[in-house]
Parts: C-alpha cells; structure tokens; sequence
C-alpha cells in the first residue's frame, strides 16, 4: 500500500528556517547576534507563455533550498519567511501580475527586521529575485541600519554564465537564465513550445542609455518593450545549462555567506548619532519604528 501523499510542512532546511523552530529554539540560538537571517523578496508576475507567474518567488526558495544544502553545519544562518509578491508593476497589464506597492514592500520589511532585532538578531541579509524591488531594498536597507542598527546587506552570486552580450544587457526577464532554471527543476511548468527569442528595440541597446545594466537608465513597462512578456533569449534556456547555473550559484551565494565575517568585525567605528551597538542604543532606536505597522 502506498502511503498517501503528504506535503512537506517544513523545508529540508528546517534548523535553519525560523517558521519551522519553536519559540524556546529562537530563544536559545547562540549565534544570533551576528548570524545572518535570509530575507528572500521575489515577486508573482508574468513570465512569458512558456514559465508560471511565480519564477521570482520559486527562484527564492529554489536558491535558499540549495545555499543551505551548501553550508557547512557549523556555518551559522537562518532564513525567514520569504516575501514573495514584489513590486511588479511595470508589468501591469499583464494577466497573473500581483503588485504591491513600494511602500508596502518597504514597510514589509521594516516590521520583519524590527521583530528579528527585538528577538536579538544582528545581522539582515537580502536574497532579491526581481530586479524591480531592488530601488525600495537599497533604500529602505538604510533605513533599516540607521534606525535598529541592524547590518543589513544584499546576498549576491558572483558567477559568469557565459551569456552573450545581447542577453547580458537586454536579456532582462523571463530570459536565457530563467528558462533553464525552470527547465531544471520544473520542466512540467514550462511550454518550450511558446518560447520564444525577443529583445527591446535595438534602439534601446545602443549607448550608455538603456533600460538596465547600463551606466543610465530609463523607466519602462514590459507593454512598451515586449510583445510576448519575454525580454531575452528564453529558447537558450535549456535543462542542461539549467542545472549547471543552479548549481554554480549555489555554491556562490554559500561561499559569500561562510566567508561572510561577524558585523563586529566589519564595523569597528561607532556610527554618528548611533554610539555603539550596545543592546540600549538598539532599543532606544527601534522606539523610532514601533508605530510603523502594516494595515
Ligand atoms: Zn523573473
């Protein structure tokens, strides 16, 4: 007889995950003060006929998954609940695109910091999926410093995939990359068949002026720029090149984490207005943020 099928209620990272420990493990985590805790921030946005709406925020457990399975035990860090709809809306329009608002985003994560200091953790670190979140972390990462003292950062993968030029500058979504990502874990979620090759006007590509990784940048939405929600070669993406990328990355972001140091050893200078992290000058700071709860 089969067993019926049950699904996981924790991730396979479980001592890691903070939703999964009790209170009295939160309590009596010894490395807490300078640990990093993993905030992953996707989004659910349309990804093109050939991928599901969910990539970013399935890239962020995907990746947080696999940097665990990395990390030497002895390596501390944690991950909490991840945020998973994002700030997408330069996809409006688009079917199967939830949007929060920057100041949502914002203050979705301000309440999760507050409460990860007030349980005594030190040290915040952000697995960002969508590129469209990435102006309201950086600036409310600052915030979040300045005002709880926690050290706050962005996790980063430093890998080549080899990608060409094109696809580097103008593959921005559900592209090369993303295709075989979910080719590799997910081929039942993925219609090649709808796949296609679209980039941004060439136009757009040509001097310091484009819509991303360049030195300027312009506002767009995917309506003005894509016809099929695709901008990049999403007919590269396959399994193979998946599953060696997945991997690499991996082993990246765990890399950046075991080499990561404790913030007292980063930070040796008190901050203007801030002293010391001393327990008091952390609460008397977070007072400052108490009232800013999500309606
Ligand atoms: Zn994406």
């Amino acid at each position: 007889m089969t067993a019926p099928l049950m699904p996981a209620p924790f991730p396979s990272y479980r001592q890691r995950y903070l939703p999964g420990l009790t209170l009295n493990q939160i309590k009596a985590l010894p490395d807490k003060a300078w640990a990093p805790v993993i905030v992953a921030t996707g989004a659910i946005e349309q990804h093109g006929p050939h991928l599901p709406v969910a990539v970013d925020s399935l890239m962020g457990q995907v990746w947080s998954e696999r940097i665990a399975a990395h990390l030497s035990p002895a390596t501390p860090c944690y991950f909490a609940p991840p945020i998973t709809i994002g700030k997408s809306n330069e996809h409006v329009g688009f079917p199967g695109t939830l949007i929060i608002s920057k100041d949502t985003l914002r203050r979705q994560l301000i309440v999760i910091a507050r409460q990860l200091h007030q349980w005594g953790f030190g040290q915040l670190s952000i697995l960002n999926t969508h590129g469209g979140n990435t102006d309201v972390l950086i600036y409310t990462l600052h915030e979040i410093e300045a005002e709880l003292g926690l050290a706050t950062g962005f996790l980063r993968a430093d890998v080549d995939y080899g990608l060409p030029e094109k696809e580097r500058s103008l593959g921005m979504h559900a592209n090369t990359a993303e295709t075989a990502w979910l080719q590799a874990i997910a081929p039942q979620y993925v219609d090649m068949s709808l796949a296609v090759s679209e980039y941004p006007d060439p136009a757009a590509a040509s001097g310091q002026l484009r819509p991303e990784a360049a030195p300027a940048t312009f506002a767009w939405v995917t309506a003005d720029v894509s016809r099929s929600g695709i901008m990049g070669d999403a007919p590269a993406g396959t399994a193979e090149r998946g599953h060696h990328w997945l991997e690499i990355t991996a082993r990246s972001y765990a890399q950046k984490i075991t080499a990561s140091p404790p913030p007292a050893k980063r930070r040796s200078k008190p901050r203007p207005g801030l002293g010391r992290h001393d327990p008091w000058t952390r609460r008397r700071s977070a007072g400052s943020l108490r009232h800013e709860w999500i309606a």
